[in-house]
């Protein structure tokens, strides 16, 4: 089974001000680290259910807020912008 997760920071656990999501904020680095730790959640749940293969989509932004040296490595991560399906 193939998944899919579509992650964007505003919804997070943790994560209740605009001042957390923006790049260049004292809260900043937290709110990354809360986002990395979600994803992972989702990632473990996955596999859980029987998932072979994660694709984890760092949708918050320019795509780059999720700590890829904090992820499950048993997901692929894509980040980074410009790219053709955004959060998609
Ligand atoms: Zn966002």
């Amino acid at each position: 089974m193939k998944v899919y997760i579509s992650c964007d920071m505003e919804g997070i656990s943790g994560i209740v001000s605009s001042e957390q999501t923006h790049r260049g904020n004292k809260e900043y680095e937290r709110a990354r680290k809360l986002m990395t730790k979600e994803a992972n959640a989702a990632i473990e749940g996955a596999l859980v259910g029987g998932a072979t293969e994660i694709v984890v989509n760092d949708a918050h932004g320019e795509g780059r807020s999720i700590l890829i040296e904090g992820l499950n490595p048993q997901a692929q991560l894509i980040s980074g912008w410009p790219r053709p399906w955004g959060m998609m």
